[in-house]
């Protein structure tokens, strides 16, 4: 069968990691990073510096490279990694998708640009209920290719409703452009005839977010595994590590295989890797560096030059998995011991740094942290403080997953505490580019310790300062804390490693 001539293709989008730890997000949230709707959605798509994670770009320029199309924007709405969506906002994007696809009716294919560890206030599983939806609306015969985040929870209403599944294959997130192009190379086979099967097998684990890196470990050979096995019957291998917080029943890491009509293929190349994963389970645990630790490493990183400078990543205080980027262990800690020659970033913190901003440069004053912001670990801190750096907050990512996006982290300071340099924002957002220390005119080459509020994602960025034998992964209170034993669970299945003893598994018959 011809690909229909410049097919119409609907373009849309629900993006956001949700941990069910946090305060509930908002539409406001959204609208804070992208909000779009209609044809909005691809201007900002072909901008040089686009608001949006970039899959959704990479998609658009394949498909203006590919042959003459006609885009149709639908809704595109992703947030920072947040609390639950409040469900009235959810069913209002719903409202939103439904009408316009509806109205754009026919269309010859679907992209929608998914993260898949979304839940709201009320639901466990929006992905697979807007899929659900936009299956209803364009028929069985139409192809639907999703993207998604290896964060991704992943129901079977997911897969069985979309065409295509494709998964990111890199943490640090450096192949969400390539992704994008991907779904459009995907797109074109599906618009020419190619009917697809998908299978999906799930771990009972439910890894930990610092065991999930791709530069090696297992998660890394599972996916080389799945890499290593495509052919001409294989569309697409996605092995999705899943987001531990969001606590649904979806939850555990999953195998998921498109193969170009044939079933028995996917299944079997899933049971392979699924196999392997589960052979495995013993390196799911987290291994991580106690605050004294920590602090004893930066003490010896100021003092001793002969040492390599180090970075601290506060895992559990990730702004990029719903923390709220704001808790004062780490940063108290230092401070206390005389930690010197030491740059501290960021803290989520909108009256602190307005207040730096009504004092000006140079002024000493004692810095009030977390006078506001409410939850169980952001705790009131006060340190006598100088404002060293002023910023408007508006920046272009430089490296990593923020790289080429534009970003505003509103009304920004630099404040010297100690020996430290901490930099305060008023957009919560994971300090995951070294962009946010560089744009305050603050050299992180010259520092002997960098503390970052991130899982992961700051690898990505700051690569040029720290390799892999450099970073600390510090064991800390809070909201995103890989210890998974410290939170109440209600909705995973169990039992499940790493929380439970006598978990068994066997792969499903094919
Ligand atoms: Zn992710």
């Amino acid at each position: 069968m011809p690909a229909p001539a410049n097919p119409r293709i609907a373009v849309l989008g629900f993006s956001i990691e949700c941990n069910k730890f946090a305060p509930p997000a908002t539409k406001a949230h959204f609208a804070a990073r992208t909000y779009l709707e209609g044809e909005a959605i691809l201007d900002e798509a072909r901008r040089p510096t686009p608001t949006m994670l970039p899959e959704t770009p990479g998609f658009v320029a394949a498909m203006d490279a590919a042959a003459p199309w006609t885009p149709i924007g639908v809704v595109l709405a992703m947030s920072e990694p947040n609390g639950p969506v409040e469900h009235g906002f959810f069913e209002e994007v719903v409202d939103t998708m439904t009408g316009r696809l509806k109205a754009a009716m026919p269309v010859d294919g679907v992209y929608f640009c998914a993260h898949g560890a979304a839940i709201t206030t009320e639901e466990d599983d929006p992905e697979g209920v807007m899929f659900e939806r936009i299956r209803d609306i364009v028929g069985p015969d139409v192809p639907v290719v999703a993207t998604f985040d290896l964060h991704a929870n992943v129901s079977d209403r997911m897969v069985d409703n979309i065409d295509a599944f494709i998964g990111y294959r890199t943490n640090p997130h450096l192949d969400m452009r390539e992704r994008g192009k991907e779904a459009a190379a995907v797109l074109g086979e599906l618009l020419a005839g190619t009917r697809t099967e998908r299978v999906r097998i799930r771990l009972p684990i439910v890894p930990p977010t610092v065991t999930l890196l791709t530069a090696a470990g297992p998660y890394a050979e599972m996916i080389e595994l799945g890499q290593s096995k495509m052919n001409p019957a294989i569309m697409n291998v996605s092995v999705m590590g899943g987001f531990a917080y969001a606590d649904t029943p979806k939850n555990g890491l999953s195998v998921i295989v498109t193969a170009r009509g044939d079933r028995s293929a996917a299944a079997s190349l899933a049971a392979e890797i699924a196999q392997y994963g589960w052979e495995q389970r013993e390196r799911f645990y987290p291994k991580l560096t106690s605050l004294d630790d920590a602090v004893q490493k930066a003490l010896a990183a100021a003092h001793d030059p002969s040492l390599k400078p180090l970075a601290f990543a506060d895992v559990a205080d990730n702004p990029g998995g719903g923390g709220r980027g704001n808790t004062m262990y780490l940063l108290r800690a230092f401070v206390e011991a005389g930690v010197k020659r030491a740059l501290f970033g960021v803290i989520y913190d909108p009256p602190l740094a307005a207040e730096a901003h009504r004092h000006g440069l140079h002024y000493n004053f004692d810095a009030h942290f977390n006078r506001e912001e409410t939850t169980n670990f952001s705790e009131p801190w006060t340190a006598p403080a100088r404002v060293r750096a002023l910023h408007d907050g508006n920046c272009v990512g430089r490296r990593g997953i923020y790289a080429g996006t534009r970003l505003a982290l509103g009304p920004c300071a630099a404040l010297v505490i100690g020996g430290i340099t901490v930099v305060v924002v008023s957009h919560r957002v994971q300090c995951a580019d070294p962009i946010f220390f560089e744009m305050m005119g603050i050299d992180i080459g010259k520092a002997r310790a960098v503390v970052v509020k991130s899982r992961g994602h700051f690898r990505g960025g700051f690569d040029e300062f720290f390799g892999p034998d450099q970073i600390v992964e510090v064991d800390l209170p809070g909201l995103t804390s890989p210890m998974l034993s410290r939170f109440e669970w209600t909705r995973l299945p169990r039992p499940v490693i790493p929380l439970d003893d006598n978990v068994s598994w066997s792969p499903p018959a094919l």
